[in-house]
């Protein structure tokens, strides 16, 4: 396309090409893709008198008489004109513009698009754009409103996109013409015109779905390319028939969808190919069960497997699980952490490279230096947003291409992880085992404070742990957040016959992992504490959940927090503080309150927050979408999802010039998380 350096376009310069490169601008062809945040129609002009107080009109008329300039205080001077059409007059005024003066000839005629006041009988308008009528470049149009950053003001990101539109001629289409003409989408010279000046709002439409389609598509096939790439790995061959057995022995029936994300990933592990799968499920959805059948196969076909959690006491948790599971069956699981006694970890490692262990359970030491495996055929990364690209090669390098089964308890809509891991199979278990009662959430304010005190002392009477969750550790002096060491001081000096433990983010591993044993193991009733519990930890005997200043947390990660109770039998709770009475607080609260289904919420997450909200903490790794709303563009976007296959399925390289733009999206922005 056209690469050439926005410097040398007409009047832009050293000067303002430094400005445009803070947005990233550098090329003509960037600035091409910098897409207006929205439109004003100045398309029409109207009499004097037909103007109305408060609204924003273009009007076109004569100088009537030279500017005045009338200094009313220091720092602020009014220059003012009279401006006259056949049906009136008004006065066109302007602060501290001092270059105003020289712009206007008495007698000729200009076009001003501006604010209207009525003053007495005077009819004026402050601070208006204008241009000699007949221009249509900044009047009488539709005129482009761009998101701007210091030194750059409407006029000159709009002239010099008029600029860059000339300067960049006839433009080569890269969307393949079959596509366009399946899919309806328009031209790409047409689009580019009417994405920034169209002639109506009909035409930026077209325009619009063309540039969103050509987002989400190029995306997607930059993904699809990448899914080629592990696709075409030689994995280990694997026979799942064994997995029935295994499948007998525990101590409940599976789900149904359990029972298809067991038998997604053995088909993948049965084709030869290395399989690159995530599985989402809620927190409760049993998803360890499911990793323990694969487990099981893997084994069973002779093979080492390992499981690597974040933690350190979730480690330990799958650890006993799976001991749990495979102990009468003479597989060997060992731990591997970092905590471990030298003697210890020496013989875990030897254990592991001899290939005396089956399974290894572990942390991220599992992926450190010095850490063979015997055989590693098959790993499970647990709760997945909490690896790095980096980490799982390193995870994946331990074997000869082992088979990757990612876990994740950050339910996202379908349409939308199918986007964020277009590199990775998908398994949702989209159904939690019988019996369990959804979690009773209710939103309250601070007027209910003495009523929730003394639930959670009447809950911890009768057996109960609790936990209180806060947004921040210290208090902050602007804000009136609870913080958990004044909750856990309180609540401790309140009733002295409870024991209220604090976990923060700011504490040693060591002593947070100690403080969470105590809370697993009992110990502790009520355990108060910043987000650090976040992480699926599993303390069955928790059944109330307080979250403080529950508005300051996403929706998301609210119900992820909900997750940590309801897990037992018994009938859980959680109550949010709520403050503030925003519409949105209000809705997300409610939405809380009415729903445990993880996929609804985050759904309504990403509707209530906006899409810039959502990958704006690039915890997906998704690159930052320019125009595409992934919420309400989901129609395009399973369009776009559709054309992408069919090109990829004959391969990319056949259209060099799309390929080209592929490459240039995934350039920067790594999108395996
Ligand atoms: P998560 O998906 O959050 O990792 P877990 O695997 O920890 O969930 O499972 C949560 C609990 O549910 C565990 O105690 C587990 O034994 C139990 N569980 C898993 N699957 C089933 C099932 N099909 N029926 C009943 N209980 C189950
Ligand atoms: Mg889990």
């Amino acid at each position: 396309m056209n690469n050439k350096n926005i410097r040398y376009l007409k009047g832009v310069g050293e000067k303002r090409a430094a400005l445009f490169n803070k947005k990233g601008i550098n090329t003509v062809e960037d600035m091409l893709y910098f897409f207006p945040r929205s439109h004003e129609d100045r398309s029409k002009t109207k009499l004097i008198s037909e103007c109305v107080n408060g609204e924003t009109v273009c009007i076109s008329g004569t100088v009537y008489a030279p500017v005045r300039e009338n200094r009313i205080r220091r720092n602020m001077t009014i220059y003012s004109m009279i401006v006259t059409d056949s049906s009136g007059a008004i006065t066109v005024m302007w602060y501290n513009n001092r270059f105003v003066r020289d712009v206007f000839e008495v007698g000729d005629r200009y076009t001003f698009y501006g604010k209207i006041s009525f003053r007495g009988a005077k009819i004026e308008m402050t601070g208006p754009v204008y241009e000699k009528e007949g221009q249509g470049r900044f009047t009488e149009k539709i005129v482009p409103i761009y998101p701007l950053t210091g030194g750059l003001t409407q006029k000159i990101v709009q002239g010099t996109m008029e600029e860059a539109i000339k300067d960049a001629g006839r433009l080569d289409e890269y969307i393949p013409d079959k596509i366009r003409e399946k899919y309806k989408i328009a031209e790409i010279n047409y689009s580019i015109k009417n994405i920034h000046f169209p002639d109506d709002f009909e035409s930026y439409n077209i325009a619009r779905r063309r540039f969103v389609f050509e987002e989400l598509m190029v995306l997607q096939l930059a993904l699809l390319d990448r899914k080629e790439i592990f696709c075409k790995k030689d994995g280990i061959r694997l026979d799942g028939s064994c997995v029935k057995e295994f499948i007998k022995t525990l101590p409940f029936p599976l789900t149904g969808a359990q029972n298809r994300t067991i038998k997604e990933i053995l088909q993948d592990c049965a084709s030869g190919k290395q399989m690159n799968r995530l599985v989402q499920g809620d927190v409760g959805s049993g998803k360890t069960a499911v990793a323990a059948a694969a487990i099981y196969a893997v084994v069973k076909n002779g093979h080492q497997a390992a499981m690597m959690a974040p933690t350190e006491i979730l480690a330990a948790q799958h650890m006993e699980t799976l001991q749990g599971f495979f102990e009468s069956m003479g597989i060997t699981v060992v731990l591997l952490t970092g905590s471990l006694k030298a003697k210890e970890k020496r013989h875990a490692l030897e254990m592991t490279a001899t290939g005396a262990a089956d399974v290894v359970v572990g942390t991220h030491a599992i992926i450190q230096e010095g850490v063979d495996f015997y055989d590693l055929a098959f790993v499970v990364a647990d709760e997945q947003h909490r690896f790095g690209v980096e980490q799982r090669a390193k995870l994946s390098a331990k074997g000869v291409n082992p088979h990757m089964l990612i876990m994740s308890a950050t339910p996202i809509p379908r349409t939308l992880a199918l986007i964020l891991y277009g590199d990775l199979d998908i398994s949702i278990i989209d159904e939690l085992p019988p019996g369990r009662k959804a979690v009773k959430t209710y939103a309250v304010g601070e007027d209910m404070r003495d009523r929730i005190t003394k639930f959670i002392y009447k809950n911890v009477k009768l057996g109960t742990q609790v936990y209180i969750v806060c947004p921040l550790i210290e208090e902050t002096e602007k804000s009136d957040l609870k913080n958990a060491e004044e909750i856990s001081r309180k609540l401790a000096e309140q009733f002295t016959d409870i024991t209220v433990g604090l976990l923060h983010g700011k504490m040693k591993p060591k002593i947070k992992d100690a403080i969470m044993t105590e809370f697993a193991e009992g110990k502790i009733d009520v355990l108060v504490s910043t987000t650090v519990i976040e992480v699926g930890v599993n303390v069955p005997n928790a059944n109330v959940m307080i979250i403080e200043n529950a508005e300051r947390f996403g929706l998301s990660q609210l119900h992820q927090l909900r997750g940590r109770v309801g897990r037992g039998c018994d009938q859980a709770f959680c109550v949010l503080f709520a403050h503030g009475n925003s519409e949105i607080t209000k809705k997300r609260m409610e939405t809380m309150c009415i729903s445990n289904d993880g996929f609804y919420i985050s759904e309504q997450d990403l509707r209530l927050r906006g899409p810039g909200d959502f990958f704006g903490t690039r915890q997906h790794g998704l690159p930052e979408m320019h125009i595409a709303n992934l919420f309400e563009d989901r129609d395009i976007l399973k369009l776009a999802q559709e054309a992408a296959k069919e090109i990829n399925a004959e391969g990319l390289d056949k259209y060099p010039l799309l390929k080209n733009r592929c490459g240039k999206v995934l350039m920067d922005d790594v999108v395996l998380n």
